[in-house]
């Protein structure tokens, strides 16, 4: 890291003691940040990159809920409102027994800058809870949710923050999100959530945004090499919403997309991923992945967690699209010496540090998230595009405007990356971008 940025990231860690993730996050900006210093001197002057990694507000509130046993059961709620510069707060919530106060703000933070990257009007936030969704009935959701909202309401609006999902938070969750929130305002505020049901405000592509998005990255980067997806064996990690529809567009575009995972474990699937069949399991029954091997039978095969990773299938194109740090250092390797030419993290910074240096001197193309998956948070701007001028736009014509969205940043990273001295580093590339109309936005608008 350049030596004046070492005393900010100090500062961080001293600020934030026992939160890695969000220290990992920060490290991984500001890694990429000592050329822009050295080029924009003001930016130091001003303090901009330690209020950056401050968050303007951050919100963590008692969440008491009764379960279908009667018992009254309490979890945590959290929303950090990271950075408006740009726009309102914006970005995803996330249901997982694993949320404490770090992973929100790694997330928040990444959001900025992601939210930047795709050129909407979007500032950076997070939220969730570590309530866990996983076995509980549709009513025990739903009383969680709405005791959720019955703090969260108060500190959101179109104008102000926007939430919408992530992990653990799908439309089933939004819908009595949303719910809650006209009940306690009287205000029906379309714009005041993204990743609606279509009847009711929601935007077509939306759902599959994540995932193609980050498929049409994959096939922006191959594009710099000459090379296409056609015929390409693709491994995936997770089976979640961003997992499902990057198989399906990967698919579509002649890849064979050979896995898919859960905490329980994973499928490998030589033949290619049946996936009517997986969404079937995971969307519509939501039940695990090993049921997919028993239903679907033939050469498919299930290996536990514990016994094997994903990323010892051999593969062109990996897309980790589970979550935070699911593919280290030792993975890495061993999908090296398969051969990959190409990784895109469809989650959010499942790569490790150590993972990415190794795909970067190996001189393989990797997209880091904040870029590759920005897919989803575009298509939720065009959801409040939409919104806000009551309109709802054919499937066709959004699903153009996000590829255009990704092409823009595919570009914008490349050419950032170009200007800088590191050609074809999309990590710089995407830290830089991101940050620099952050950046500049926080200058015009004074010390706040
Ligand atoms: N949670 C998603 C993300 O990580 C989407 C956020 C949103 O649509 O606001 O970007």
């Amino acid at each position: 890291m350049d030596e004046k940025l070492q005393p900010v990231r100090d500062a961080v860690l001293k600020r934030n003691p026992g939160e890695k993730e969000f220290i990992q996050a920060v490290d991984e900006v500001l890694e990429s940040l000592g050329p822009v210093v050295s080029r924009r001197p003001e930016l130091l002057d001003a303090s901009v990159i330690e209020r950056i990694c401050e968050p303007e507000r951050q919100i963590i509130f008692r969440v008491p809920w009764v379960d279908d046993a009667g018992k009254v059961q309490i979890n945590r709620g959290f929303r950090v409102e990271f950075n408006s510069a740009l726009g309102p707060y914006k970005g995803g919530l996330r249901f997982h027994p694993s949320v404490y106060l770090g992973i929100i703000k790694f997330l928040g933070f990444e959001q900025i800058f992601k939210n930047s990257l795709t050129g909407m009007p979007i500032g950076g936030g997070k939220g969730g809870s570590d309530f866990s969704p996983a076995g509980r009935s549709d009513e025990e959701v739903m009383r969680f949710c709405q005791s959720f909202m019955t703090e969260l309401y108060r500190h959101i609006g179109e104008y102000t923050d926007v939430p919408a999902g992530d992990i653990g938070v799908g439309g089933r969750e939004i819908g009595y999100l949303f719910g809650q929130y006209k009940r306690i305002t009287n205000r029906y505020e379309s714009g005041v959530l993204t990743g609606k049901g279509l009847s009711w405000g929601g935007s077509l592509v939306r759902t599959e945004a994540t995932g193609y998005g980050t498929v049409m990255f994959v096939q922006d980067m191959l594009a710099s090499r000459n090379d296409t997806l056609d015929g390409k064996t693709v491994s995936v990690s997770g089976s979640g919403n961003v997992a499902i529809y990057a198989t399906e567009l990967a698919q579509r575009f002649g890849a064979n997309v050979v896995t898919a995972s859960d905490s329980s474990g994973y499928v490998h699937d030589p033949k290619g991923i049946d996936l009517e069949l997986l969404k079937q399991i995971k969307d519509v029954e939501r039940g695990r992945i090993n049921d997919y091997v028993e239903r679907r039978g033939g050469s498919a095969k299930f290996i536990p967690s514990g016994k094997g990773s994903v990323w010892e299938v051999s593969a062109d194109v990996a897309l980790p699209c589970a979550t935070q740090n699911e593919l280290h250092g030792k993975d890495a390797k061993a999908l090296l010496s398969n051969g990959v030419v190409a990784v895109a993290e469809g989650a959010n910074m499942p790569t490790t540090a150590e993972a990415t240096r190794l795909f970067q001197n190996a001189d393989v193309l990797f997209a880091p998230g904040k870029a590759a998956n920005a897919g989803g948070v575009a298509t939720s701007a065009l959801e409040m595009q939409q919104n806000a001028s009551r309109d709802s736009w054919g499937f066709d014509y959004t699903y153009d405007r996000l590829r255009e969205i990704m092409r823009g940043i595919h570009d914008n990273c490349a050419a950032s990356a170009e200007d800088y001295g590191l050609p074809g580093n999309y990590v710089a590339g995407a830290n830089i971008s991101g940050f620099m109309k952050v950046a500049d936005a926080m200058l015009a608008q004074g010390v706040i």
